[in-house]
């Protein structure tokens, strides 16, 4: 099985990436124009104001503005994990961020789900957010449920 794809931080985007390591999600904000921005760049894609972009924490909350269901994935190395869902995430800042909904069926995903910003490490020191259901109990509540389980049986 190859190794999956992993991306390579670079003069833009290493402020991002050291955050997502600490489990903090930076975007950009323009200092001319106020807008947020993401992916990391150097301009403003709105005001194309240069070198104006300063680091915020974002809120890690968002919607899913649109999806879809991977079954049959490009790289090798995600085959073990279909179905995939894909969805583009409307960051509460406005951004959108193309990324993965995890911990989810692919039949209970919709259009509005309100999404929050989890990290998954690939390699190494490289994180990358995914989202979870806003409003889906953290992992431990699910451990509990089942020893839970367990005892009573
Ligand atoms: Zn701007």
């Amino acid at each position: 099985m190859p190794a999956k794809p992993v991306p390579r931080p670079d003069l833009d985007s290493s402020a991002y990436f050291e955050a997502a390591r600490h489990g903090s999600l930076l975007i950009q904000r323009c200092q001319t124009c106020a807008r947020f921005v993401f992916p990391p760049r150097t301009a403003c894609p709105t005001c194309l104001s240069s070198h104006t972009l300063e680091w915020r924490e974002a809120t890690g909350r968002g919607y899913v503005s649109s999806y879809c269901v991977v079954y049959r994935p490009h790289h090798p190395s995600f085959y073990d994990e279909v179905p995939i869902v894909f969805a583009a995430v409307a960051m509460n800042e406005g951004p959108i961020m193309l990324s993965e909904i995890r911990r989810v069926l692919p039949n209970r995903v919709s259009i509005g789900l309100p999404v929050r910003a989890e990290f998954l490490q690939l390699d190494g020191s490289i994180f990358i957010p995914v989202w979870v259901p806003a409003d889906r109990p953290i992992q431990a509540s699910v451990e509990m449920t089942c020893l839970t389980i367990s005892a009573n049986s």
